[in-house]
């Protein structure tokens, strides 16, 4: 039934996602979800949600939700715009800011989505290699012609930041470039750019609920930038029609912006589990990427990342290996509990033995 398609259907190659399992005695670290469930506080919130309100359609501005994350943020409400998840933001992103007559510009080694949607949104782009260190050398994008540019701080797959004086490096010599920084696990360790919207009007920055808050399941993302930037967002949205949040996902996000000792709390858990686990690879003779993020990226010098990932596989835990040839010798290892990552380090003694 394909003759339908249209030509550019037809030409797609889709992401594709990590593994969500059906069953659930795995010990799931394969998408950088946040092993610990959200704060109480989110419950109760989503549990005072009458279901008869449901039958209204939510806020189509989602004051409420803006209003907490500004407060937040220091920021003002027409600073931010809010999606289903971030990677909702970013189709937004993508299709009101980053398509110029100038290509987009991004790091060959990142989030695999971004390639994707330039072939839905028909954006030209060209991949800068990372360098020898798996780092984003800011200098390779600060001479370049280019419409705008997106990384991911951290950036993923590797964990590694970037320091904000290399930001800001880049917003100065790039000053009629849209600069997006993708910081969904900049929670974890990274430094985040907001300080420098107010005088970068060509900033914008990206976050998502899905890691540090624990609610991936909930979809909510937003984005932070000059309100220029966000208006040029609304007007795509507003083209769809769309709402941006549902009532549940409000009550919920706005609840989590409210427990702030629940997010610290568990932000340090998560990241004295890697330091640990960080640790326990090296031991085993693994090199890992320094990272700031909610995962590690390992290679081990005298066992493939694939077959690792198999026998890991077969003791029912779940990596992330990605098949591009840069990559292939890597495993990306999602941060759980000390007991998940306990067990991952025990299958791997035995797989490296
Ligand atoms: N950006 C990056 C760098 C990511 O790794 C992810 C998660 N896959 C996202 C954005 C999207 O996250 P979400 O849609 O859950 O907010």
């Amino acid at each position: 039934m394909s003759q339908f398609w249209s030509p550019l259907v037809r030409t797609l190659t889709p992401y594709v996602p990590g593994e969500q399992p059906k069953v659930t005695n795995l010990i799931k670290l394969n998408t950088n979800e946040n092993p610990y469930p959200p704060s109480p506080a989110v419950t109760a919130a989503m549990q005072a949600v009458s279901a008869a309100s449901l039958r209204l359609y939510p806020d189509p501005d989602s004051s409420q939700l803006k209003q907490t994350l500004a407060d937040y943020h220091g920021v003002k409400p027409n600073e931010i715009f809010v999606g289903n998840g971030s990677d909702e933001v970013l189709a937004f992103v993508f299709m009101a800011l980053l398509k110029h007559e100038s290509p987009l510009l991004f790091p060959d080694i990142t989030y695999s989505f971004y390639p994707v949607y330039c072939r839905l949104f028909g954006i030209d782009y060209v991949e800068v290699p990372l360098n020898d260190e798996m780092k984003i050398d800011i200098g390779d994008y600060t001479g370049r012609e280019c419409g705008a540019i997106i990384f991911p701080n951290p950036n993923a797959p590797t964990g590694i930041p970037l320091p904000l004086s290399a930001i800001e490096q880049l917003l100065q010599a790039q000053p009629q470039a849209v600069v997006v920084v993708d910081e969904a696990y900049v929670d974890f360790g990274g430094e985040t750019a907001l300080p420098l919207m107010q005088r970068y009007p060509n900033l914008l920055v990206v976050r998502t609920f899905s890691k540090s808050r624990s609610l991936a399941g909930l979809r909510v993302g937003f984005a932070v930038g000059h309100p220029a930037l966000i208006e040029g967002m609304e007007r795509v949205k507003n083209s769809f029609n769309s709402y941006p949040m549902d009532r549940l996902a409000t009550a919920g996000a706005v609840a989590s912006y409210q427990d702030d000792a629940y997010f610290r709390q568990t932000v340090q858990a998560v990241i004295d589990s890697r330091e640990e686990m960080t640790r326990a690879l090296q031991e085993l003779g693994f090199t890992v990427l320094p990272s700031s993020a909610n995962f590690v990226f390992a290679r081990h010098p005298a066992f493939s990342a694939e077959s690792l990932a198999a026998g890991l596989r077969e003791r029912a835990i779940i990596v992330r290996h990605f098949k591009h040839p840069r990559i292939d010798q890597y495993l990306r290892i999602s941060i759980g509990t000390p007991e998940e990552c306990q067990q991952l380090v025990a299958a791997l003694t035995l797989l490296t033995a």
